[in-house]
């Protein structure tokens, strides 16, 4: 029985993996993986290491979860070293807490190993500090996969008033309705807001706007991308050094 590496790829470039991630990466027997926003990172998996993919395909749905969180036990069943490589960070929004929780149940021993998360490194190579002293004293990281439109949404939309920083994953596609629902709350129209495009890849794209014109702007950016709302955003003025 093997042991099953859940293990953040970080946003995008190659060289923001962490160290511990290309050890394991080079060590692995077989690399589970879904859309990454670089797969050369996979080039680094040493000769005969499997690769299999669980990710969208073209036309087709993506892999239910519950059919990917057996598909890492089997292979851990069959494999000793196996890397469950996941994008960004493996627990914010990549439900590695549901694939870690799959394998305690199995007594299938795992090691999280954390990676940079694009919500705060897509920002941050587009010149965006999520907090900034005198500006923004916290930042929140939400799904933007639900409409604003939702009836009892899980979104604590009514805290969402003060200058803290807003990042939202997953959202482009609700994007109109964010911001409709951002000024509805009391934001003034012209509070300041970006969308990130493949942030920290040699494609990174930044739009800036305001709550009114981003949906507007941003209307043929290509995914993944994010939304930054807040203050901070100002501040790229001095700040953008890509
Ligand atoms: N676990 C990932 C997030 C998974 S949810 C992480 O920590 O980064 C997927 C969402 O992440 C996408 O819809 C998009 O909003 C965001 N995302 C991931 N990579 C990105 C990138 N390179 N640039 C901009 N947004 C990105």
């Amino acid at each position: 029985m093997g042991k099953v590496y859940l293990t953040g790829a970080g946003p995008g470039e190659v060289e923001l993996l962490t160290i511990k991630a290309l050890r394991v990466i080079k060590e692995a027997d077989v690399i589970i993986y879904d859309r990454l926003a670089n797969p050369d990172i996979l080039k680094e998996a040493k000769e005969g290491c499997q690769f299999v993919y669980v990710g969208k395909q073209d036309g087709r749905h993506i892999m239910p979860q519950d059919d990917i969180n057996e598909v890492i036990y089997q292979n851990a069943l069959k494999y000793e070293s196996v890397v469950r490589l996941k994008g960004g960070d493996p627990f914010v929004f990549g439900r590695g807490g549901e694939e870690a929780i799959y394998l305690y149940e199995r007594d299938i021993k795992f090691e999280i190993i954390p990676g940079i998360t694009s919500a705060i490194s897509a920002p941050a190579y587009a010149g965006i500090p999520v907090t900034h002293r005198g500006v923004s004293v916290s930042f929140r990281v939400v799904t933007g996969h639900e409409s604003p439109n939702k009836k009892e949404s899980q979104i604590p939309w009514e805290t969402f008033k003060t200058d803290d920083t807003i990042v939202f994953l997953m959202g482009l596609h609700n994007l109109p309705e964010i911001s409709k629902k951002l000024i509805e709350l009391g934001k003034a129209k012209d509070y300041p807001c970006a969308v990130i495009s493949k942030g920290t890849t040699k494609d990174q794209s930044v739009v800036i706007g305001t709550l009114e014109n981003i949906t507007k702007k941003a209307v043929d950016v290509p995914t993944p991308a994010l939304i930054v709302v807040g203050r901070v955003v100002e501040l790229r003025k001095q700040l953008k050094w890509l």
